[in-house]
């Protein structure tokens, strides 16, 4: 028998405003459970929720996959940056802009990673409902390296209204 690779657990907040925007996050979620060495073993409900950041734009759609994987951080996030490839992601769109397709790296295994092209936990858990509810939904007992236990990270109750949509 062949000795099986360690599998990390990591979890992917995947978004988007453009062109059908609750068929690109299913259409992400798919790719996901087809990257190497990986597989996806939950996804909450999709949420929409308008955008926020000053630019008046589409309302977004969102929501979060768990993982299991055998990729390192860097691996998969290069997995996730081809997947928004494949879904036409320009890389050059604003910050904030509307976009086809982001999926960014929530959190990977009980790592805090610093380095120019990532950083986990990702700095947007706390702030963003729309991160925040679909994590609370499907991770509640999730501890987050600086944030604690998932269920007990306050919702942000500043932001524009969100809504459980599928
Ligand atoms: P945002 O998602 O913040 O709106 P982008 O999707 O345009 O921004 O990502 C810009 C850069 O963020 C990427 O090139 C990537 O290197 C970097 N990045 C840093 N940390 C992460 C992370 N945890 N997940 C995804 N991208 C990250
Ligand atoms: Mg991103």
């Amino acid at each position: 028998m062949t000795q099986s690779a360690r599998r990390y657990p990591a979890y992917v907040g995947i978004g988007s405003n453009l062109q059908g925007p609750a068929r690109q996050v299913e259409n992400a979620a798919a790719l996901l459970a087809e990257i190497p060495g990986t597989r996806r073993i939950a996804m909450s409900s999709l949420y929409r929720s308008s955008a926020f950041g000053g630019v008046e734009q589409p309302d977004f759609v969102n929501a979060v996959a768990a993982v299991l994987t055998t990729l390192s951080a860097a691996d998969l996030l290069a997995e996730l940056q081809a997947i928004e490839h494949r879904q036409g992601r320009e890389r050059n769109e604003a910050r904030w802009g509307p976009r086809v397709i982001d999926l960014d790296l929530l959190v990977y295994s009980s790592e805090k990673i610093e380095t120019p092209d990532l950083s986990v936990p990702h700095p947007g858990i706390g702030e963003r409902n729309f991160v925040l509810l679909p994590l609370k939904e499907i991770a509640p007992d999730l501890v987050i390296p600086g944030l604690g236990r998932v269920a007990s990270i306050p919702v942000n109750l500043e932001e524009p209204s969100i809504s459980r949509i599928a």
